[in-house]
């Protein structure tokens, strides 16, 4: 499930800012690296800030682990991606870069979508020697 943000109920009890906290699961296909997975559900660390005009900045950090063959060695392995992210979140129609919500809440979906692509290395190895650049194949 893909958290909501009720920034209503937020402004109605005077909540302007504060801390979401929660975890979520990515969908398979986000993952564009051959033999891996995401092997648990991402965890989420936001911050979030109503602005007077009711736009909402997000900022915080998204830690998640991949797992699977290594893109050089195919040796199974796995490694902790966490880094952070942050959007902003405009009520009404769309603005180019923003996100746009509408009825008083933020659906994270996109959001997550995008901040996970935007952590997503392009490729998982099991170690240094996997990961030098000039490691000779054959
Ligand atoms: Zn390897």
């Amino acid at each position: 499930m893909v958290p909501k943000f009720d920034v209503r109920k937020a402004n109605a009890e005077k909540k302007y800012a504060g801390d979401l906290s929660f975890t979520f699961e990515a969908e398979p296909s986000l993952v564009e690296i051959p033999f891996v997975s995401i092997s648990s559900p991402v965890e989420a660390n936001l911050h979030y800030e109503i602005l007077e005009d009711d736009s909402v900045e997000i900022a915080g950090g998204l830690t998640f682990t991949l797992k699977g063959n290594c893109s050089r060695c195919l040796k199974e392995t796995e490694r902790q991606v966490s880094g952070k992210v942050e959007g902003y979140f405009v009520p009404g129609g769309e603005d180019g870069e923003d996100y746009s919500y509408s009825n008083g809440v933020i659906d994270f979906g996109e959001f997550l979508r995008d901040s996970v692509i935007f952590l997503m290395p392009s490729r998982l190895v099991c170690s240094e020697t996997c990961a030098t650049p000039d490691y000779k194949e054959d």
